[in-house]
């Protein structure tokens, strides 16, 4: 086993760091403050290759592994959250299951805007009576000679007001429960599909959130994306993708807060010293760096299994994404501790980050429900 990255490997990061902190981060604050999605930055995140990375080459793709790939999202993440989310709601949770379960001509369709950043596009499981529970959905799909009517609504859409298509999840069977769910492609503009306006929300302010409704929404049999009422498996495929995203997610938000912790305290003085004099800053720092490291390991095993389709990768997946985001959130808290007053303060990088990290436990599947995976495939095992 070789830990040690290419060379190759190192300069992309590099280069990659110092675009997201030239282009990205500069406008941080401000799509946070004024709730602005991020449209230019997206579109640099396609012309740059990272949305395309890991996807073929002939639907607008790049060469790229998995572990190469997070290393980037980390350098994203920690330039800014609400960026990294939209993209990857983007070019990850819609793009993925294209690329994985569509046909050739949806592929052609949809992933080289998609991968370029000139489109957007988002995925919509959740409904307001249910998230975790995605049997619980109610929207519905009926056929209706070659089309399919849909009927519903769904929340907390990440990129919902201003994605050009969705990737919904709906019954097709509602009798048959898990077999009978099944993806669909909507475009926006298709009659009977409205979106609501951007949600307040506590963090990731920069990246849109809204409710989906679908009333007698038409939509032609070329829509069903992968097979009728196999949707819950290419879901559960989609997620184990969208689990590590959001680990890498919280990576970056922690990395940033150690970066920010320890300026702050070779700067600010207390009773005569600098505060990093004090061995509890020393603790709170050496505890952020340790969980970061572990963290970033996780997340470099999942994502390698992922792409070796490791079966294994779904039970690694939620290990990751459980580890480091509840880490994150502990190591923004301090990071705010450490700022003392002014990591209260709106315009202090850790105030943000402090609010961003929460999601990490929430997103892709509570931390409640990645023990509750990790639990089952474990006592599959034994
Ligand atoms: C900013 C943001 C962006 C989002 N983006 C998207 C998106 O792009 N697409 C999308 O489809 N969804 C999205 N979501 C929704 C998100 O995936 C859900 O909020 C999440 O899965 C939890 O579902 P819920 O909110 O319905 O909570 P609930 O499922 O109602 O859970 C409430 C509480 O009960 C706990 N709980 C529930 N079931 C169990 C159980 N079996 N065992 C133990 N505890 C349990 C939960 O862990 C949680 O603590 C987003 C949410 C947010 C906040």
């Amino acid at each position: 086993m070789d830990f040690e990255f290419t060379e190759e490997q190192k300069k992309l990061k590099e280069s990659f760091a110092k675009l997201c902190e030239k282009e990205i981060a500069p406008r941080a604050e401000y799509i946070d403050k004024e709730a602005v999605f991020p449209r230019e930055s997206i579109a640099l995140l396609g012309t740059s290759g990272f949305l395309g990375m890991g996807f073929p080459e002939e639907y607008g793709g790049n060469s790229g592994d998995p572990i190469t790939k997070a290393m980037l999202g980390e350098e994203l993440a920690k330039a800014c959250a609400a960026t990294y989310l939209s993209a990857g709601a983007s070019a990850g949770l819609f793009a993925v299951p294209v690329w994985k379960f569509g046909t050739e001509a949806q592929k052609k369709k949809y992933l080289p805007d998609i991968l370029a950043g000139k489109k957007i596009g988002a995925l919509a499981i959740t409904e307001p009576h249910a998230g975790s529970d995605v049997l619980g959905i109610k929207t519905s799909a009926r056929r209706q000679g070659t089309a399919w009517v849909i009927n519903g609504s769904k929340t907390f859409i990440t990129n919902g007001p201003v994605a050009d298509s969705y990737v919904v999840v709906a019954y097709t069977e509602k009798e048959k429960k898990r077999d009978g769910i099944t993806l669909f492609l909507v475009d926006n503009g298709t009659k009977g599909f409205s979106r609501g306006k951007p949600l307040e929300k506590l963090g990731v302010r920069g990246s849109p959130t809204s409710e989906l409704f679908f009333d007698d929404c038409v939509v032609p049999e070329g829509s069903v994306l992968g097979s009728v009422n196999n949707g819950f498996y290419e879901l559960a495929q989609t997620l184990t993708h969208g689990r590590i995203g959001m680990a890498v997610y919280s990576l970056g938000i922690a990395q940033a807060c150690l970066e920010e912790s320890i300026n702050y305290a070779q700067d600010r003085t207390a009773f005569g010293r600098k505060i990093s004099y004090f061995q509890d800053i020393h603790f709170k720092i050496a505890d952020m760096k340790m969980y970061i490291d572990v963290g970033r390991e996780l997340i470099y095993k999942a994502a390698w299994m992922l792409s070796q389709d490791d079966p294994q990768s779904i039970l690694f997946a939620s290990i990751a994404k459980l580890f480091m985001s509840e880490h994150a959130t502990k190591i923004a808290s301090d990071a705010v501790q450490i700022f003392g007053g002014y990591g209260f303060m709106k315009g202090y990088k850790v105030e943000r980050l402090y609010r961003d990290a929460k999601l990490g436990e929430i997103g892709e599947g509570t931390s409640e429900i990645q023990r509750a995976i990790i639990t089952k495939l474990v006592e599959d095992q034994y």
